[in-house]
Protein backbone atom coordinates (compact mmCIF):
# COMPACT_ATOMS: atom_id res chain seq x y z
CA UNK A 1 0.00 0.00 0.00
CA UNK A 2 0.98 3.54 -0.25
CA UNK A 3 -0.09 6.78 -0.06
CA UNK A 4 0.87 10.57 0.39
CA UNK A 5 0.17 10.84 4.37
CA UNK A 6 -0.05 7.92 6.82
CA UNK A 7 -2.69 8.45 9.87
CA UNK A 8 -2.40 6.58 13.03
CA UNK A 9 -5.33 6.33 14.83
CA UNK A 10 -8.96 7.44 13.82
CA UNK A 11 -9.88 8.96 17.30
CA UNK A 12 -11.16 12.67 16.37
CA UNK A 13 -7.52 13.87 15.54
CA UNK A 14 -6.88 11.81 13.15
CA UNK A 15 -10.17 11.83 10.83
CA UNK A 16 -10.32 15.66 10.97
CA UNK A 17 -7.09 15.53 9.23
CA UNK A 18 -7.72 12.82 6.99
CA UNK A 19 -10.93 14.45 6.43
CA UNK A 20 -9.36 17.62 5.42
CA UNK A 21 -6.42 16.41 3.83
CA UNK A 22 -8.82 14.48 1.42
CA UNK A 23 -10.80 17.45 1.11
CA UNK A 24 -8.12 19.32 -0.45
CA UNK A 25 -6.76 16.45 -2.79
CA UNK A 26 -3.90 15.01 -0.66
CA UNK A 27 -3.83 11.16 -0.40
CA UNK A 28 -4.40 9.52 3.14
CA UNK A 29 -4.48 6.17 4.80
CA UNK A 30 -5.69 5.63 8.38
CA UNK A 31 -4.93 2.82 10.47
CA UNK A 32 -6.78 2.47 13.79
CA UNK A 33 -6.04 -0.70 15.99
CA UNK A 34 -9.95 -0.99 17.76
CA UNK A 35 -12.90 -1.18 15.48
CA UNK A 36 -15.54 1.88 14.70
CA UNK A 37 -17.83 0.86 16.98
CA UNK A 38 -15.22 0.69 20.00
CA UNK A 39 -13.82 4.16 18.77
CA UNK A 40 -17.81 5.57 18.72
CA UNK A 41 -18.32 3.88 22.03
CA UNK A 42 -16.29 6.29 24.16
CA UNK A 43 -17.52 9.20 25.86
CA UNK A 44 -15.51 11.83 26.36
CA UNK A 45 -15.34 15.43 25.34
CA UNK A 46 -18.53 18.13 24.57
CA UNK A 47 -17.55 21.52 24.23
CA UNK A 48 -16.12 23.20 20.52
CA UNK A 49 -14.12 26.33 20.57
CA UNK A 50 -15.13 28.63 18.07
CA UNK A 51 -11.65 27.54 16.03
CA UNK A 52 -12.77 23.91 16.02
CA UNK A 53 -16.17 24.95 14.62
CA UNK A 54 -14.62 26.66 12.21
CA UNK A 55 -12.53 23.79 11.23
CA UNK A 56 -15.52 21.20 10.91
CA UNK A 57 -17.24 23.75 8.54
CA UNK A 58 -14.23 23.90 6.34
CA UNK A 59 -14.06 20.16 6.37
CA UNK A 60 -17.77 19.49 5.12
CA UNK A 61 -18.82 17.63 8.08
CA UNK A 62 -21.41 20.63 10.22
CA UNK A 63 -24.58 19.90 8.55
CA UNK A 64 -25.63 18.07 11.74
CA UNK A 65 -23.75 20.09 14.35
CA UNK A 66 -25.42 23.33 13.19
CA UNK A 67 -28.67 21.29 13.47
CA UNK A 68 -28.42 19.75 16.93
CA UNK A 69 -25.19 21.88 18.40
CA UNK A 70 -26.30 24.17 21.34
CA UNK A 71 -24.19 27.83 21.06
CA UNK A 72 -23.50 28.67 24.57
CA UNK A 73 -22.65 32.16 25.71
CA UNK A 74 -21.54 32.06 28.85
CA UNK A 75 -20.73 29.70 31.69
CA UNK A 76 -21.75 30.07 35.38
CA UNK A 77 -18.60 29.75 38.05
CA UNK A 78 -19.72 28.81 42.28
CA UNK A 79 -17.00 29.40 44.68
CA UNK A 80 -18.33 28.48 47.65
CA UNK A 81 -22.00 29.22 46.74
CA UNK A 82 -21.15 32.49 45.21
CA UNK A 83 -22.49 32.51 41.60
CA UNK A 84 -20.90 34.36 39.32
CA UNK A 85 -22.00 34.32 35.32
CA UNK A 86 -19.03 34.82 32.36
CA UNK A 87 -20.68 36.44 29.51
CA UNK A 88 -18.12 35.02 26.81
CA UNK A 89 -19.71 36.59 24.23
CA UNK A 90 -19.77 39.93 25.80
CA UNK A 91 -16.29 39.50 26.91
CA UNK A 92 -14.81 37.90 24.24
CA UNK A 93 -15.36 40.43 21.30
CA UNK A 94 -18.68 37.97 20.04
CA UNK A 95 -17.29 34.87 20.20
CA UNK A 96 -19.39 31.64 21.65
CA UNK A 97 -18.34 27.92 22.11
CA UNK A 98 -20.49 25.28 20.74
CA UNK A 99 -21.52 21.89 22.91
CA UNK A 100 -21.70 18.86 20.51
CA UNK A 101 -20.44 16.15 22.35
CA UNK A 102 -16.93 14.41 20.70
CA UNK A 103 -18.81 11.13 19.81
CA UNK A 104 -21.10 13.08 17.42
CA UNK A 105 -18.37 14.40 16.00
CA UNK A 106 -16.23 11.32 15.35
CA UNK A 107 -19.49 9.96 13.74
CA UNK A 108 -19.69 13.22 11.42
CA UNK A 109 -16.18 12.44 10.77
CA UNK A 110 -16.26 8.62 9.93
CA UNK A 111 -19.52 9.20 8.05
CA UNK A 112 -18.04 11.80 5.27
CA UNK A 113 -14.40 9.49 5.09
CA UNK A 114 -17.12 6.54 3.95
CA UNK A 115 -18.79 8.63 1.61
CA UNK A 116 -15.22 10.45 -0.22
CA UNK A 117 -13.82 6.59 -0.37
CA UNK A 118 -10.90 7.40 1.47
CA UNK A 119 -9.42 4.55 2.85
CA UNK A 120 -9.43 3.81 7.40
CA UNK A 121 -8.37 0.20 8.04
CA UNK A 122 -9.73 -0.40 11.33
CA UNK A 123 -8.71 -3.23 13.90
CA UNK A 124 -4.94 -3.11 12.79
CA UNK A 125 -2.07 -4.34 14.94
CA UNK A 126 0.84 -4.41 15.78
CA UNK A 127 1.75 -1.15 13.92
CA UNK A 128 5.28 -0.43 14.05
CA UNK A 129 6.80 2.85 12.46
CA UNK A 130 10.13 2.92 9.91
CA UNK A 131 13.26 4.59 8.49
CA UNK A 132 11.09 8.34 10.44
CA UNK A 133 14.66 9.75 9.93
CA UNK A 134 14.94 8.64 6.00
CA UNK A 135 13.13 9.92 2.75
CA UNK A 136 11.12 6.85 2.62
CA UNK A 137 9.39 5.96 5.82
CA UNK A 138 6.95 3.31 6.37
CA UNK A 139 4.84 1.62 8.39
CA UNK A 140 3.93 -2.38 8.78
CA UNK A 141 0.86 -3.65 10.40
CA UNK A 142 -1.06 -6.54 11.22
CA UNK A 143 -5.11 -6.87 9.84
CA UNK A 144 -6.79 -10.39 9.89
CA UNK A 145 -3.45 -12.38 10.18
CA UNK A 146 -2.10 -10.81 6.95
CA UNK A 147 1.60 -8.68 7.82
CA UNK A 148 1.28 -5.05 5.36
CA UNK A 149 2.94 -2.25 4.65
CA UNK A 150 2.47 1.39 4.19
CA UNK A 151 5.17 3.37 2.40
CA UNK A 152 4.37 7.18 2.92
CA UNK A 153 6.24 10.58 2.61
CA UNK A 154 4.66 11.74 6.26
CA UNK A 155 3.44 10.15 9.30
CA UNK A 156 1.07 11.72 11.70
CA UNK A 157 0.84 10.31 14.91
CA UNK A 158 -2.55 10.48 16.03
CA UNK A 159 -2.81 7.60 18.44
CA UNK A 160 -3.75 9.35 21.44
CA UNK A 161 -1.87 9.27 25.07
CA UNK A 162 -0.80 5.07 24.86
CA UNK A 163 -0.28 5.32 20.86
CA UNK A 164 2.75 3.97 19.42
CA UNK A 165 4.00 6.96 17.80
CA UNK A 166 5.38 9.06 20.60
CA UNK A 167 7.26 5.24 21.77
CA UNK A 168 8.73 5.59 18.56
CA UNK A 169 10.79 8.25 18.91
CA UNK A 170 14.11 7.68 20.43
CA UNK A 171 13.97 8.53 24.32
CA UNK A 172 16.50 11.17 24.80
CA UNK A 173 15.39 13.63 21.89
CA UNK A 174 12.42 13.80 23.72
CA UNK A 175 11.31 16.13 27.43
CA UNK A 176 8.45 15.26 29.42
CA UNK A 177 7.13 18.00 31.15
CA UNK A 178 3.80 16.45 33.65
CA UNK A 179 1.95 16.77 36.43
CA UNK A 180 -1.09 13.87 38.41
CA UNK A 181 -3.41 15.81 39.87
CA UNK A 182 -4.56 13.93 43.61
CA UNK A 183 -7.91 13.37 42.65
CA UNK A 184 -9.98 11.76 39.19
CA UNK A 185 -13.47 13.03 38.14
CA UNK A 186 -16.43 10.53 38.16
CA UNK A 187 -18.76 11.36 34.77
CA UNK A 188 -22.39 10.17 35.07
CA UNK A 189 -24.48 10.34 31.21
CA UNK A 190 -28.01 10.01 31.44
CA UNK A 191 -31.18 11.12 29.14
CA UNK A 192 -32.37 13.58 31.70
CA UNK A 193 -32.84 17.31 30.58
CA UNK A 194 -29.36 19.62 32.04
CA UNK A 195 -29.97 21.87 35.18
CA UNK A 196 -28.97 24.73 33.47
CA UNK A 197 -29.10 26.34 30.26
CA UNK A 198 -25.20 26.68 30.61
CA UNK A 199 -22.50 24.57 31.94
CA UNK A 200 -21.85 25.15 35.73
CA UNK A 201 -18.65 24.86 37.34
CA UNK A 202 -18.70 24.51 40.93
CA UNK A 203 -15.86 24.05 43.81
CA UNK A 204 -17.27 23.12 46.71
CA UNK A 205 -15.15 21.56 50.42
CA UNK A 206 -16.22 18.20 49.41
CA UNK A 207 -14.77 18.80 46.25
CA UNK A 208 -15.83 19.97 42.13
CA UNK A 209 -18.65 19.82 40.26
CA UNK A 210 -19.28 19.83 36.64
CA UNK A 211 -23.05 20.67 34.93
CA UNK A 212 -22.02 19.70 31.42
CA UNK A 213 -24.87 18.30 28.74
CA UNK A 214 -25.12 17.09 25.12
CA UNK A 215 -28.35 18.11 24.39
CA UNK A 216 -31.52 19.61 25.22
CA UNK A 217 -32.05 15.78 26.46
CA UNK A 218 -28.83 14.42 27.74
CA UNK A 219 -26.61 15.69 30.44
CA UNK A 220 -23.11 14.86 31.65
CA UNK A 221 -21.89 15.38 34.58
CA UNK A 222 -18.76 14.78 36.78
CA UNK A 223 -17.70 14.76 40.98
CA UNK A 224 -14.23 14.94 41.54
CA UNK A 225 -13.38 11.73 43.76
CA UNK A 226 -10.21 10.61 44.84
CA UNK A 227 -8.17 7.86 42.77
CA UNK A 228 -8.81 5.64 45.35
CA UNK A 229 -12.69 5.50 44.37
CA UNK A 230 -14.04 2.79 42.04
CA UNK A 231 -17.10 2.80 39.76
CA UNK A 232 -18.30 -0.07 41.61
CA UNK A 233 -18.72 2.08 44.70
CA UNK A 234 -21.19 4.82 43.21
CA UNK A 235 -24.64 3.87 42.57
CA UNK A 236 -26.79 6.15 40.83
CA UNK A 237 -28.33 6.99 43.56
CA UNK A 238 -24.74 7.84 45.46
CA UNK A 239 -24.24 9.84 42.42
CA UNK A 240 -27.14 12.14 42.33
CA UNK A 241 -27.15 12.55 46.11
CA UNK A 242 -23.40 14.03 46.30
CA UNK A 243 -24.00 16.01 43.37
CA UNK A 244 -27.18 17.67 45.24
CA UNK A 245 -25.13 18.36 48.01
CA UNK A 246 -22.23 20.13 46.39
CA UNK A 247 -24.79 22.37 44.45
CA UNK A 248 -26.41 25.52 45.90
CA UNK A 249 -29.88 24.20 47.07
CA UNK A 250 -32.25 26.12 44.48
CA UNK A 251 -29.69 24.48 41.66
CA UNK A 252 -30.31 21.04 43.39
CA UNK A 253 -33.72 21.46 43.84
CA UNK A 254 -34.19 21.55 40.07
CA UNK A 255 -31.95 18.85 39.32
CA UNK A 256 -34.06 15.74 36.95
CA UNK A 257 -32.14 12.39 37.88
CA UNK A 258 -32.39 9.27 36.09
CA UNK A 259 -30.82 5.95 35.33
CA UNK A 260 -27.05 6.74 34.03
CA UNK A 261 -26.33 5.40 30.50
CA UNK A 262 -22.00 5.46 31.44
CA UNK A 263 -20.42 6.22 34.52
CA UNK A 264 -16.59 6.26 34.33
CA UNK A 265 -13.91 7.66 36.17
CA UNK A 266 -11.25 9.95 34.60
CA UNK A 267 -7.65 10.62 36.56
CA UNK A 268 -6.36 14.13 35.53
CA UNK A 269 -2.52 14.97 34.43
CA UNK A 270 -1.50 17.50 32.69
CA UNK A 271 1.40 16.33 30.35
CA UNK A 272 3.39 18.11 27.14
CA UNK A 273 6.24 16.58 25.28
CA UNK A 274 8.64 18.21 23.38
CA UNK A 275 9.21 18.28 20.28
CA UNK A 276 6.25 17.15 18.40
CA UNK A 277 8.00 15.79 15.50
CA UNK A 278 11.31 13.21 14.72
CA UNK A 279 11.97 13.23 10.87
CA UNK A 280 8.83 12.53 8.97
CA UNK A 281 6.60 11.85 11.88
CA UNK A 282 4.26 14.51 13.42
CA UNK A 283 2.51 13.92 16.93
CA UNK A 284 -0.67 15.20 16.90
CA UNK A 285 -3.55 15.69 19.85
CA UNK A 286 -3.26 13.47 22.69
CA UNK A 287 -0.02 11.67 21.35
CA UNK A 288 1.97 14.97 22.59
CA UNK A 289 -0.24 16.30 25.34
CA UNK A 290 -2.60 15.85 27.89
CA UNK A 291 -4.72 18.86 29.76
CA UNK A 292 -7.24 18.16 32.71
CA UNK A 293 -10.72 18.37 31.68
CA UNK A 294 -11.36 21.36 33.61
CA UNK A 295 -10.99 24.25 30.69
CA UNK A 296 -12.77 21.76 28.14
CA UNK A 297 -9.42 21.83 26.01
CA UNK A 298 -8.61 18.29 25.22
CA UNK A 299 -10.54 18.10 21.98
CA UNK A 300 -10.07 21.86 20.68
CA UNK A 301 -6.18 21.13 21.36
CA UNK A 302 -5.92 18.35 19.05
CA UNK A 303 -7.64 20.15 16.66
CA UNK A 304 -5.59 23.00 16.65
CA UNK A 305 -2.48 20.72 15.80
CA UNK A 306 -4.82 19.30 12.68
CA UNK A 307 -4.85 22.70 12.06
CA UNK A 308 -1.18 23.78 11.65
CA UNK A 309 -0.23 20.02 10.28
CA UNK A 310 -2.76 20.55 7.37
CA UNK A 311 -2.42 24.30 6.52
CA UNK A 312 1.86 23.32 6.70
CA UNK A 313 1.11 20.31 4.70
CA UNK A 314 -1.24 21.80 1.87
CA UNK A 315 1.73 24.58 1.54
CA UNK A 316 4.02 21.39 1.13
CA UNK A 317 2.23 19.78 -1.56
CA UNK A 318 0.98 23.00 -3.45
CA UNK A 319 3.74 25.16 -3.15
CA UNK A 320 6.27 22.68 -2.39
CA UNK A 321 7.33 24.92 0.93
CA UNK A 322 9.24 21.56 2.63
CA UNK A 323 10.47 24.37 4.82
CA UNK A 324 7.86 24.90 6.95
CA UNK A 325 7.91 21.05 8.16
CA UNK A 326 10.14 21.87 10.54
CA UNK A 327 8.33 24.59 11.98
CA UNK A 328 5.01 22.35 13.26
CA UNK A 329 6.43 21.28 16.63
CA UNK A 330 7.00 25.18 17.31
CA UNK A 331 4.18 26.57 16.22
CA UNK A 332 1.93 23.90 17.87
CA UNK A 333 3.57 24.32 21.36
CA UNK A 334 2.91 28.13 21.28
CA UNK A 335 -0.87 27.08 21.67
CA UNK A 336 -0.79 24.14 23.89
CA UNK A 337 1.20 25.71 26.64
CA UNK A 338 -1.35 28.27 26.83
CA UNK A 339 -4.13 25.98 26.71
CA UNK A 340 -1.80 23.57 29.13
CA UNK A 341 -1.88 27.24 31.59
CA UNK A 342 -5.38 27.81 31.10
CA UNK A 343 -6.69 24.41 32.20
CA UNK A 344 -4.12 24.00 35.20
CA UNK A 345 -5.40 27.30 36.37
CA UNK A 346 -9.05 26.38 36.48
CA UNK A 347 -8.36 23.25 37.86
CA UNK A 348 -6.21 24.41 40.86
CA UNK A 349 -8.87 27.34 41.37
CA UNK A 350 -11.88 24.97 41.22
CA UNK A 351 -10.91 21.79 43.30
CA UNK A 352 -10.36 20.68 46.87
CA UNK A 353 -6.90 19.85 47.25
CA UNK A 354 -6.58 17.18 49.72
CA UNK A 355 -3.19 18.75 51.26
CA UNK A 356 -4.00 22.47 51.09
CA UNK A 357 -3.57 24.79 54.26
CA UNK A 358 -5.66 27.46 55.37
CA UNK A 359 -3.36 29.77 53.27
CA UNK A 360 -3.58 27.70 50.07
CA UNK A 361 -7.43 27.77 50.93
CA UNK A 362 -7.08 32.03 51.12
CA UNK A 363 -5.23 32.23 48.12
CA UNK A 364 -7.98 29.74 45.71
CA UNK A 365 -10.61 32.50 47.53
CA UNK A 366 -8.75 35.25 46.31
CA UNK A 367 -8.05 34.15 42.97
CA UNK A 368 -11.45 33.33 42.53
CA UNK A 369 -12.66 36.47 43.91
CA UNK A 370 -10.00 38.92 41.58
CA UNK A 371 -10.80 36.91 38.30
CA UNK A 372 -14.38 37.19 38.82
CA UNK A 373 -14.52 40.51 40.20
CA UNK A 374 -12.51 42.55 37.64
CA UNK A 375 -13.65 43.32 33.94
CA UNK A 376 -9.71 42.40 33.02
CA UNK A 377 -10.12 39.12 34.87
CA UNK A 378 -13.26 37.89 33.55
CA UNK A 379 -12.11 38.79 29.67
CA UNK A 380 -9.01 36.41 30.84
CA UNK A 381 -11.18 33.47 31.83
CA UNK A 382 -13.76 34.55 28.57
CA UNK A 383 -10.94 34.52 25.76
CA UNK A 384 -9.22 30.98 26.63
CA UNK A 385 -12.12 29.10 27.45
CA UNK A 386 -13.69 30.48 23.55
CA UNK A 387 -10.28 29.56 22.42
CA UNK A 388 -7.18 31.81 21.68
CA UNK A 389 -6.65 32.37 18.19
CA UNK A 390 -4.38 30.44 15.60
CA UNK A 391 -1.38 31.93 14.19
CA UNK A 392 -1.18 32.39 10.76
CA UNK A 393 1.78 30.17 8.93
C1 LIG B 1 -12.09 9.51 29.74
C2 LIG B 1 -11.81 10.79 29.02
C3 LIG B 1 -12.65 11.88 29.18
C4 LIG B 1 -12.39 13.08 28.54
N1 LIG B 1 -13.20 14.15 28.74
C5 LIG B 1 -12.93 15.32 28.12
C6 LIG B 1 -13.72 16.46 28.33
O1 LIG B 1 -14.70 16.42 29.07
N2 LIG B 1 -13.39 17.61 27.68
C7 LIG B 1 -12.30 17.68 26.84
O2 LIG B 1 -12.05 18.72 26.24
N3 LIG B 1 -11.54 16.62 26.63
C8 LIG B 1 -11.82 15.45 27.24
N4 LIG B 1 -11.03 14.38 27.04
C9 LIG B 1 -9.92 14.55 26.12
C10 LIG B 1 -10.35 14.35 24.67
O3 LIG B 1 -11.29 13.33 24.57
C11 LIG B 1 -9.09 14.04 23.89
O4 LIG B 1 -8.26 15.17 23.99
C12 LIG B 1 -9.34 13.69 22.42
O5 LIG B 1 -9.98 12.45 22.31
C13 LIG B 1 -8.01 13.65 21.67
O6 LIG B 1 -8.21 13.14 20.40
P1 LIG B 1 -7.08 12.32 19.67
O7 LIG B 1 -7.67 11.96 18.35
O8 LIG B 1 -5.82 13.08 19.71
O9 LIG B 1 -6.83 11.03 20.57
P2 LIG B 1 -7.81 9.80 20.87
O10 LIG B 1 -9.22 10.25 20.95
O11 LIG B 1 -7.23 9.12 22.06
O12 LIG B 1 -7.68 8.87 19.60
C14 LIG B 1 -6.52 8.10 19.37
C15 LIG B 1 -6.89 6.91 18.49
O13 LIG B 1 -5.72 6.18 18.17
C16 LIG B 1 -5.97 4.80 18.31
N5 LIG B 1 -4.70 4.11 18.58
C17 LIG B 1 -4.01 4.08 19.74
N6 LIG B 1 -2.90 3.36 19.62
C18 LIG B 1 -2.88 2.91 18.34
C19 LIG B 1 -1.99 2.09 17.61
N7 LIG B 1 -0.87 1.58 18.18
N8 LIG B 1 -2.27 1.81 16.33
C20 LIG B 1 -3.38 2.31 15.73
N9 LIG B 1 -4.28 3.08 16.38
C21 LIG B 1 -4.03 3.38 17.68
C22 LIG B 1 -6.96 4.71 19.46
O14 LIG B 1 -7.72 3.51 19.44
C23 LIG B 1 -7.83 5.94 19.19
O15 LIG B 1 -8.94 5.67 18.37
C24 LIG B 1 -11.27 13.18 27.69
C25 LIG B 1 -10.43 12.10 27.51
C26 LIG B 1 -10.68 10.90 28.17
C27 LIG B 1 -9.73 9.75 27.99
Amino acid sequence: MKTKVAIIGAGPSGLLLGQLLTKAGIDNIILERQTPEYVLGRIRAGVLEQGMVDMLREAGVSLRMENEGLIHEGVELIYNGRRERIDLKQLSGGKTVMVYGQTEVTRDLMDARSQSGALTVYSASHVQLHELKGEKPFITFEQEGKHLRLDCDYIAGCDGFHGVSRQSIPSDILTHYERIYPFGWLGLLSDTPPVSDELIYAQHERGFVLCSQRSHTRSRYYLQVPLSDKVEDWSDDRFWQELKTRLPADVASRLATGPSIEKSIAPLRSYVVEPMQYGNLFLVGDAAHIVPPTGAKGLNLAASDVSYLFRILVKVYREGRTDLLPKYSELALRRIWKAERFSWFMTKLLHTFPDADNFDQRMQQSDFDYYTGSLAGRQTIAENYVGLPFESI
